[in-house]
């Protein structure tokens, strides 16, 4: 075992203060990564403040880690010290059910092991990104590719993936209309890949206040859904809606934005069970569905594409004691777009 620095929340709501953790020894598939950079998500706070049920604490959470390999075990054979690598929101699954072996080990059946806030198999809860260092298994460990600037890939390691996926999956590209519900962490990464990938593409936000962002990360259109007129204009349009937001929705109104065989996608998560009149997706044969992170090969893919089309995440790099103010900051969507600590504060 080895002891390292962290930031955690000793207990539901607490603020997170500085500590230290036990990483397990370095086994024969494991690589030891030194952390450079770990983002902070929207579902840092939900699981640090029990908003998605009860949680295991002391929590360091992160899951969107930026850094280099340090150590490797003698079985290692994707990577060698000084590769610059990442970690996203899972460390582990089960390896044999058919998700895991189609590549989707995000919906393995057995359920997948989080970088933190889980248990892993040798019975210990895992400790995510706000820390030091991480000792992580090779296959659950991907490549950031030379392009990509650690600290601006680091957010790809979560809000990249969990909109990438969705918009191949439904295939965002040339000739479709995609909108992207929320401008923030998620929806900046989303308006750049749909755009990318060649879709045309609406931002729609509760305010006009970030346009020009979005129309510099590649949107094509963006609608104000504080204004009624945008339901009216835009009523039986978009082929897909990617919501992003984890506050309340009023689906029966989005799902009206969708042409006939539009998918509306969630990829946020509201902490209480939403409501929904079924003739919304029934008229127009809609289809109201989610989406989870990707699998590892579909993440390898994710950033090479992003390195590709030259692009990271937006971010505003803070020191570790920043941590709780940041924090407040994203639940008042006060952040361009998204924070990213500098480890070596830590
Ligand atoms: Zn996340
Ligand atoms: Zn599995």
């Amino acid at each position: 075992m080895t002891t390292v620095a962290a930031y955690a929340a000793p207990a539901a709501k607490a603020p997170l203060e500085r500590t230290t953790i036990e990483r397990r020894p370095v086994g024969e598939h494991d690589v030891l990564i030194e952390i450079k950079f770990a983002g902070i998500c929207h579902s840092d706070i939900h699981q640090a403040r029990e908003g998605w049920g009860e949680a295991i604490f002391p929590m360091v959470p992160g899951h969107e880690i930026a850094g280099v390999v340090a150590e490797v075990g003698p079985g290692v054979t994707k990577f060698t010290v000084g590769d610059r690598v990442g970690v996203g929101c899972m460390v582990d699954s089960c390896r044999e059910c058919d998700q895991c072996r189609a590549g989707l080990e995000q919906y393995c059946v057995k359920g997948m092991t989080g970088t933190y806030n889980a248990v892993g198999k040798d019975g210990e809860p895992t400790y995510g990104g706000y820390s030091t260092h991480i000792v992580v298994d090779e296959a659950y460990t991907v490549r950031i590719p030379e392009g990509l600037a650690l600290d601006e890939a680091a957010p790809l390691l979560c809000a990249g993936i969990t909109t990438y996926s969705p918009l191949k999956h439904w295939n965002a590209g040339p000739g479709k209309k995609v909108a992207i519900l929320g401008m923030g962490g998620l929806g900046h990464m989303a308006v750049r890949i749909a755009h990318a990938l060649g879709a045309e593409v609406t931002v729609l936000s509760q305010s006009l206040r970030k346009k020009d962002d979005g129309l510099k990360l590649g949107a094509d259109h963006y609608y104000a859904t504080s204004d009624p007129e945008t339901f009216e204009e835009l009523r039986g349009t978009f082929d897909v809606i990617l919501s992003t937001v984890s506050a309340p929705l009023d689906l029966d109104r989005f799902l009206s934005l969708l042409r006939a065989d539009g998918a509306f996608v969630n990829v946020g998560a509201p902490e209480e069970p939403v409501s929904l009149n079924l003739f919304s997706v029934i008229g127009g044969r809609k289809t109201l569905a989610g989406s989870s992170i990707g699998g590892i090969r579909e993440t390898q893919e994710m950033l090479d594409f992003c390195a590709e089309h030259g692009f990271g995440a937006e971010i505003e790099l803070i020191s570790a004691s920043e941590i709780n103010e940041a924090y407040e900051r994203v639940l008042a969507s006060d952040v361009r777009y998204r924070f990213v600590i500098d480890v070596a504060t830590i």
